[in-house]
Formats: structure tokens, sequence, C-alpha cells
């Protein structure tokens, strides 16, 4: 079976209990929960019984050993996480408002996650990847955009695929070297996952039918294009698939991304067909968004097919 690696933070997230405006006053707060974009990606991969391992450093505290213990026990190769004492785990600290958007207190660039960088343990992991899955939201420090870059190189040369979800967080993009680094990942890119507007936040064109001819004609083999609530797509050369997604209550939307492309990139890896794949991929999404917290909405393949007949 194809091994899936990727790169990038861990954190634990802690969230306030009731809707509000920030963190000005004390609030019940709830937490902590293993989280990371990356580390909930990877952590899907492995619940679906897919090879897979992160590239990634924690503190040597309580909230990194968290997230290992629960990285290890879902079945991710966790021998390229570093511990080092020096630093504490990344966290995020998250409030919904009443209006769905959410505040933020990050502690992640100057946190562990910061020292992402070359190791012994981070090249044994790349040697024995096939797929190599990059986070944008894992390129805040000079140090994961190198690794990503480099280890993009290493698997393409070896035959191997690179799978893209530009997850990005606006202000990331005007950083030095960030749209460079973005565009070179995107060179290599075989499977293209955006979300909304982020499908021509690379491209020239700016609308979504020159963005995709773009992207196609640019070496990108398929685009999966998330949108929420409103379901995903599946675009390559032979044409375009919809997948409405499934009605389902909203507990907590965060992670939602990160579950639909983990199902996706592995089923799409294991060669079944996209709209199998997609249709999966949104079981996953819709499960995610059922459940609180950021990883606890990852789901075993028994728990996806449940889901699915139930629908069918
Ligand atoms: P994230 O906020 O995690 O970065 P994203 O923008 O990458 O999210 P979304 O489009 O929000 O990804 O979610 C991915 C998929 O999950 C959707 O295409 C859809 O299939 C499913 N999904 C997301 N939200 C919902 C929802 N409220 N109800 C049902 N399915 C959903
Ligand atoms: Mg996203």
């Amino acid at each position: 079976m194809k091994k899936i690696v990727t790169i990038g933070e861990i954190v634990v997230e802690i969230m306030a209990t009731e809707l509000g405006n920030g963190f000005l006053e004390p609030i019940p707060l709830v937490g902590p929960f293993p989280s990371g974009a990356p580390a909930i990606f990877i952590d899907q991969v492995a619940r679906l019984d897919q090879p897979c391992g992160i590239v990634s450093c924690v503190g040597n505290d309580d909230f990194g050993k968290l997230n290992i213990d629960r990285l290890k026990a879902d079945g991710v190769d966790t021998s390229a996480i570093r511990v080092i004492p020096e630093y504490a785990t990344g966290s995020a600290f998250v409030r919904y408002r009443e209006d769905g958007n959410r505040d933020f207190v990050f502690n992640i660039k100057q946190s562990a996650n910061g020292q992402i960088g070359p190791a012994p343990e981070v090249d044994a992991l790349f040697d024995s990847a096939d797929c190599l899955h990059v986070m944008g939201s894992a390129l805040f420090c000079e140090g994961s955009v190198k690794l990503s870059l480099q280890a993009a190189e290493v698997i393409k040369a070896k035959g191997g695929l690179v799978t893209f979800d530009p997850n990005l967080r606006k202000e990331m993009l005007d950083l030095p070297g960030m749209r460079e680094a973005m565009q070179e990942i995107l060179s290599k890119t075989d499977l293209f996952l955006p979300s909304g507007p982020e499908l021509s936040l690379l491209t020239e064109a700016k609308d979504d039918v020159g963005a995709i001819a773009e992207l196609l004609s640019r070496g990108v083999t398929a685009i999966v294009l998330k949108q929420g609530s409103e379901g995903a797509s599946y675009i390559d050369a032979r044409g375009r698939i919809d997948q409405p997604a499934f009605a389902v209550e909203e507990i907590d939307p965060t992670g939602a991304g990160d579950s639909f492309g983990g199902a996706f990139v592995t089923c799409w890896l294991r060669g079944e067909d996209p709209a199998a794949s997609l249709r999966f991929a949104a079981a996953a999404g819709a499960l995610a968004v059922t459940r609180k917290g950021p990883m606890e909405g990852t789901s075993r393949r028994a728990e996806i097919e449940a889901f699915l007949t139930e629908r069918a």
C-alpha cells in the first residue's frame, strides 16, 4: 500500500464553550484537543488504515504527548515528530462569534513548530513515502517551506505524487517568498485541493473556468474544489463531477476540509474512481462537522461506510 506523508504544525486547540468576541475577559474554555491541519489530515488517512506519517516538532510537555499519543494510537508513523525540550508545543485558542466567524490566539511560529527542519528521521520518512501532501498552513516559517520544497522534489524524483491543499490564511500570502514557494509546490502538484476562492489564488486567470484551464495546462492532473456546505467537485481533463454536501447538523466546522482531504487522497491513491472517492470524502467531511473538536471529527472506514449506506 502507498504511504502518504505530510509536514507541518501540531497544536492543541482550546475552545470557548460560549459564543462571543475574543478573549478579553475570563470565559469558560474546553480543551486541550489534538489539532493542526496537517495532523488532522494525516489522522484521517491513518483511520482509513493507509500507511502514513508526519514531520513535525512538539515540546517536551503534555500538549505534545497528547498529540503524539493520539496520532500513534490511530496508526500514524510518528518517527519524524521531534521533541524539542527548549520550546513549548503549539497552541490555538478559538472562540466562535454569533455570526459564525472565529477569533483566534495562535502560538505556532514561536512554538516547537518553528523548529521544523531537516533531520535523519525526516529523510528516512521521505524515503519511505509514495505521496507527499502539502498543507499551505504549514508554510508558516522558512524551515518548513524549505523542507516542503525539498520533500516535493525528492518524492517527485522517485516517481511519487504530490497533493496540495493551499489551506491558506490570507495574511500568510504576503509573507516574503510565500507566493513563490506556493507556485513552486503547485508546479509539482498532481492533485490540487483548494477551497472556494483558493481555486484562482495562484493562477493568472481570476475566473473559475480560466483558473481550471490554467491549472490543468500547468501539469495538475486533477482538481478537487471544496465548497463547504455547498459540496465539492472533481475536475480533470475529461470533465467535472459534482458532489452535493450531505445534510447534517453542524456542531463544529473546524477540520472538515482536512478530514475530507485525507479521505479523498487515500481513495484516489488506492485507484478508486473519482465519483466514489468524492462521495466517500464528502461523507468524511460531513461526519467531521457533527463532532466538537478539530481532530475528533476524523472517522474510521466502517463509520463512513455506515453513513453512506444510511444515505443511499
Ligand atoms: P477548513 O475550514 O477545514 O479549511 P475547507 O474550506 O478546506 O475547510 P470545506 O469546503 O469547508 O473545506 O469542507 C470540505 C467538505 O466537507 C465539503 O466539500 C463538504 O463535502 C463537507 N462539509 C463541510 N462542511 C459541511 C457541512 N456543514 N455539512 C455537510 N458537509 C460539509
Ligand atoms: Mg481548507
